[in-house]
């Protein structure tokens, strides 16, 4: 079923871990893309992001089925450049001493091998559009700042998880970060300490008191940048931490939000001291049911090719959140990457292939 060339596709993973693309400097890849899309007839277009581009690609096709967008992201995570392809056995991984870029490489590998295929076969397709972003994993920068009224897609299909093929991510979660700049009162630290109001202190007080860690089944919370003082005998006078909540659930975000305001507002003004909040929504989450179109579309293609749904939940936000938010049902599916982010990180050449012809079973399903 859906006969792909597991050379070529290899091939072409290969070549695009080997073009560094760190994020904002995708140029290498889109270089790489552009003679492809060209030679196979797709039309393709760039999009000035920020200081790189997004790129979209559409193939028609016939218009009385569903329209289907393919999408994952152009850029890697940092050590990526001189990647150093290892292939051990159907396994691949990079030397150790960057990453190997299967997130999300092997997605991009599997889209171009659909796309060849499709061409190939004369497979009878509707229209199809791809979605190459950048400056995914700094914050999703590429997606946000991507026009998503440009997509005429009915249902999106991110390959961008990991584990076995099959992954099928439903839900993901909201993601707020606030700042809480606290202001004290300096005093000479060994003179006069008692005229001082420590907002090192203030601040330390406060995040043992919020909410923090893992809070329930839903819902994380962390402190993970904090700075303040300037000498040891200056009693200090400002300090500054940066945190995130986040929630699938976005009630209980909120109410996190909410305490930890509290706390902060009710320990400052106990030690005299100021403190200012600001927050941000980094991304909204999502949550499909398992009998929604997409979600069935997606389980009855993962079956076509021979494998096994598995629903999951994801801790992490990633272009799904994004596509979903602007009105399109979205899944995030797994390309099979693993230990991703790290040096260690590797990928089976089957997994790659399974993902193109998955792309393929969703097409056909269309
Ligand atoms: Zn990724």
């Amino acid at each position: 079923m859906y006969e792909i060339s597991s050379e070529r596709l290899q091939n072409t993973f290969i070549d695009l871990v080997k073009r560094p693309s760190p994020s904002w400097k995708e140029k290498p890849v889109i270089e790489y893309l552009a003679p492809i899309f060209n030679e196979l007839g797709v039309s393709w277009s760039l999009h000035p992001c920020g200081q790189s581009h997004n790129l979209l690609a559409r193939i028609d096709g016939d218009p009385g089925r569903k329209t289907l967008l393919f999408s994952c992201h152009l850029d890697t995570v940092v050590p990526c450049e001189n990647v150093v392809p290892v292939i051990k056995g159907g396994k691949i991984t990079s030397d150790g001493n960057t990453v190997l870029g299967g997130d999300d490489k092997a997605a991009i590998a599997a889209f171009i091998e659909a796309m060849r295929v499709l061409k190939e076969t004369g497979m009878r397709h509707g229209p199809l559009e791809f979605l190459f972003s950048c400056a995914e994993e700094i914050g999703l920068y590429g997606i946000k700042g991507f026009d998503l009224s440009l997509i005429r897609a009915d249902y999106a299909f991110v390959f961008d998880s990991g584990g076995d093929i099959g992954g099928i991510v439903l839900q993901a979660p909201t993601q707020l970060t606030m700042e809480l700049f606290v202001k004290g009162k300096a005093a000479h630290a060994g003179m006069e300490p008692e005229k001082g109001v420590s907002a090192i202190r203030v601040l330390s007080e406060i995040i043992t008191r919020m909410p923090h860690g893992r809070i329930d089944k839903e819902t994380t919370s962390n402190a993970g940048i904090i700075s303040g003082g300037k000498a040891t005998n200056i009693v200090a006078e400002s300090a500054y931490c940066k945190l995130e909540v986040r929630s699938i659930n976005p009630a209980k975000l909120r109410s996190v939000e909410a305490r930890i305001k509290k706390t902060a507002a009710e320990t400052a003004a106990r030690h005299g001291a100021k403190i200012r909040i600001t927050r941000n929504l980094e991304y909204s989450g999502f949550s499909l049911r398992e009998d929604s179109p997409v979600v069935r579309m997606a389980s009855s293609a993962v079956r076509k090719i021979g494998k096994k749904p598995r629903y999951e939940s994801s801790g992490g936000g990633s272009d799904t959140n994004i596509i979903n938010r602007a009105g399109i049902k979205a899944v995030n599916l797994s390309i099979g990457m693993r230990a991703v982010h790290t040096t260690k990180e590797f990928i089976y050449m089957r997994d790659i292939a399974s993902g193109a012809r998955l792309v393929l079973a969703l097409i056909d399903s269309a």
